[in-house]
C-alpha cells in the first residue's frame, strides 16, 4: 500500500544543514518532509569533544532560528585569534575588542549542536520525518515524485539534497564535482595544556597548518593538518613525536598532555559544478567539502540557508522556485570561499621563496593598516557585506 502525501520541501539528510534547513523553512510555514538514512534520534554521544568553529555571523544567525538559546553552556567564545606564519616575527594578533564585538566566534561540539537541532525538529509536530528511510527515486513531473525506501511515495515542489558527501542524489542527477586532493592529513586531538584563555591560534609552516582552539580552561583542540612527506616525522611506531608538537605551539601552548586523537582523514575535498537542477537544489556537503583552513564548510552553508529564506520569502507560494537566481547568489558567495582557500593554501602552506614573500608582505600590510585588518576580520566573520550597527544589535 502507498501513500501519497504532498509537501512544499522535502530535505533529504538530516545532519547539521539538513536539519537546520527543515527547521527553518517549517517555521516560514512551508510543508517540509525530513528524510534521514539513520535514525535521527540516536546522535553520537561522547566524552570527546568534536569542534566546530562557527564565525560570528554564524552565531547571529542561529539566535536568529532559536537554536543558540537552547545550546545553554555548550560553546565556548573566543575573543582573539593569532596567524602565524614561518617566522614568530610573522604574526598578527586579531581581537574582538578591535571591532567592538564580545566575540570573533564560538567553538561547539558538533555533535551537541546537531543533537540540539534534532531536538527541535522532533518537538516541531509540522515536519514530517522519515528517519531510517532513503529516496530510492525520482520522477519529475509537475512536481517532483519521489518513491522512498519505506514504501511511500510522496509528492513535492521542492527537493533539498543534504545527504553529505557521498551524496547517492547527487551521483544520480549527474552532478559532477572538482575532486582536489591536498595530499595532506588531518588530524584533531583534544588535549589539556596551558594557554590564554579565549584565544585560538592558527599557524602555518613547512609542514602544514596547525590550529589550537580552546574549548574550556583547561582544553584544547590542536586541529593537524600535515603535508603527507611531512607524516614520517610526526608518528613513529604510530606514536605522535610530542616533543615536536610542543615545539610547533611553543609560545602559545604549554605543557600539553593527555592527547586524545579524535579524528583522522586523508584530506581530498570536492566542489560540485552544479548546485540546482530544476527543483532540486544542494546544499551543505553535498555540493563542497572544504579544506579546514578557513573553518568554514557550516558557515558557509548557514549563509546559503538565509539566501534560501530571504529568497523563498519573496517568492509566489503557490508555484514551484525558480532556483536559478538563488543559485546565483549562492555560487557567488562559494566562488569567494573557494578562492580564499586557494588563496590560503598557495600563499601559506608553501615553503616557496615567492609564497613565503607574500605571505610576510600580507602579514605585514595587515599590521600595520588598522582599516585593512578591519575588513579582513569581517570577511573571516562573515560580517563584511552585513551594517556593523545591525550586527552590534545583535549580541
Ligand atoms: C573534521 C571536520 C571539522 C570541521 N570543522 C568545521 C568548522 O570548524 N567550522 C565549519 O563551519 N565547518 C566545519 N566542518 C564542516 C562541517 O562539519 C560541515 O559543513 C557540515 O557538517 C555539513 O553538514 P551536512 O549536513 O551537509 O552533512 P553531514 O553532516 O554529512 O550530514 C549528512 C546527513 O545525511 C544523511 N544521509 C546520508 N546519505 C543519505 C541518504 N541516501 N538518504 C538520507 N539521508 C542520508 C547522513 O546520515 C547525515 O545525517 C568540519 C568538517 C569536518 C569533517
Amino acid at each position: 500500500m502507498t501513500n501519497i502525501n504532498q509537501y512544499d520541501f522535502v530535505i533529504s539528510g538530516g545532519g547539521l544543514v539538513g536539519c537546520t534547513t527543515a527547521l527553518e523553512l517549517s517555521k516560514k510555514g512551508f510543508k517540509c518532509c525530513l528524510i534521514e538514512k539513520n535514525n535521527i534520534r540516536e546522535t553520537i554521544k561522547t566524552n570527546e569533544f568534536h569542534p566546530l568553529s562557527l564565525n560570528y555571523r554564524s552565531i547571529v544567525l542561529l539566535k536568529q532560528f532559536g537554536i543558540w538559546e537552547n545550546m545553554t553552556d555548550a560553546f565556548y567564545p573566543i575573543t582573539d585569534l593569532t596567524i602565524k606564519s614561518y617566522n614568530s616575527l610573522n604574526r598578527v594578533t586579531f581581537s574582538a575588542e578591535e571591532i567592538s564585538l564580545n566575540y570573533l566566534g564560538c567553538v561547539v561540539d558538533r555533535y551537541k549542536l546537531l543533537h540540539t537541532i534534532r531536538s527541535l525538529i522532533l518537538k516541531n509536530e509540522s515536519i514530517i520525518i522519515y528517519d531510517e528511510s532513503e529516496i530510492n527515486n525520482i520522477e519529475e513531473k509537475n512536481n517532483l515524485e519521489l518513491h522512498i525506501s519505506n514504501n511511500k511515495h510522496i509528492h513535492t515542489k521542492h527537493l533539498i539534497v543534504s545527504d553529505g558527501i557521498n551524496s547517492k542524489l547527487k551521483e544520480s542527477m549527474s552532478i559532477k564535482s572538482k575532486m582536489i586532493d591536498y595530499s595532506q592529513v588531518s588530524f584533531i586531538y583534544n588535549c589539556q595544556a596551558t594557554f590564554e584563555n579565549n584565544h585560538a591560534l592558527q599557524l602555518f609552516n613547512r609542514y602544514g597548518v596547525f590550529a589550537a582552539i580552546p574549548y574550556n580552561k583547561k582544553s584544547i583542540n590542536l586541529i593537524m593538518t600535515i603535508k603527507k612527506e611531512y607524516l614520517k616525522k610526526f608518528f613513529q611506531n604510530d606514536a605522535i613525536d610530542l616533543l615536536l608538537i610542543k615545539s610547533i605551539f611553543n609560545g602559545f601552548v604549554s605543557n600539553i598532555h593527555s592527547l586524545n586523537l579524535i579524528s583522522k582523514y586523508d584530506l581530498v575535498t570536492s566542489r560540485a559544478n552544479e548546485i540546482y537542477k530544476n527543483n532540486i537544489l544542494l546544499l551543505g556537503n553535498s555540493s563542497q567539502l572544504l579544506h579546514p583552513v578557513g573553518a568554514q564548510g557550516y558557515n558557509l552553508s548557514l549563509r546559503n540557508l538565509e539566501s534560501l529564506l530571504n529568497y523563498c520569502g519573496t517568492q509566489n507560494r503557490e508555484i514551484s522556485v525558480n532556483f536559478k537566481n538563488l543559485a546565483n547568489s549562492i555560487n557567488k558567495d562559494r566562488l569567494s570561499v573557494f578562492n580564499n582557500i586557494d588563496f590560503a593554501t598557495k600563499i601559506f602552506i608553501n615553503d616557496k621563496i615567492p609564497s613565503k614573500i607574500t605571505s610576510l608582505i600580507m602579514i605585514t600590510l595587515l599590521k600595520t593598516s588598522s582599516d585593512l585588518k578591519n575588513m579582513f576580520l569581517k570577511k573571516i566573520l562573515g560580517i563584511d557585506k552585513y551594517s556593523y550597527l545591525q550586527i552590534k544589535g545583535d549580541t
